[in-house]
């Protein structure tokens, strides 16, 4: 996909079952920018089009890659493994989402439109992949590291000890 947008006509992609892939320069995806460590890398994506089980256009969605975040406590690099299958199931925009579309966290009702912008749409579900407040697991986070290396004295327990020995 070029930096230019990309408009599909989503209901007959669906119904074509049409299919594209392509790759994502991370620096194209300016929504993303915030979340961001680093904006080298790419996503892969497919977007497949194809009908679900009651008989509506769907896209099936699929994005990897490899993204560097910035960890929300530290603020330092955070690699992000982005594998996401996603099935967007199209509704007239008349009609209203579909409350029981949302059952399955995979599985999202958008409303259908003559011009999708798959540019548009990719970059969405991308921001949508990575977690509202990304952190390393605590034992790799360089602040928590930290924290236990000075804060023997400090621990929970001796606090609670202190806390406790005026009671006795
Ligand atoms: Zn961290």
């Amino acid at each position: 996909m070029t930096s230019g947008t990309r408009a599909i006509d989503p209901a007959r992609f669906a119904r074509d079952r049409s299919r594209v892939t392509g790759l994502l320069a991370v620096d194209q995806l300016p929504r993303l920018a915030d979340l961001l460590f680093s904006r080298e890398g790419v996503v892969s994506y497919s977007v497949e089009g194809d009908t679900s089980a009651n008989g509506q256009p769907m896209l099936r969605i699929r994005l990897s890659g490899d993204l560097a975040v910035s960890c929300q406590r530290c603020l330092d690099c955070l690699p992000l493994h982005l594998d996401v299958q996603r099935e967007l199931v199209l509704v007239a925009a008349a009609a209203g989402v579909d409350p029981l579309q949302d059952e399955d966290d995979d599985t999202d009702a958008i409303p259908s439109t003559d011009a999708l912008d798959l540019h548009d749409l990719l970059e969405q579900e991308i921001v949508l992949s990575v977690p509202m407040a990304p952190r390393h697991p605590e034992s790799a986070c360089g602040i928590q590291a930290a924290d236990e290396k000075s804060g023997d004295a400090g621990s929970p327990f001796s606090a609670l000890a202190r806390f406790k020995r005026p009671q006795n």
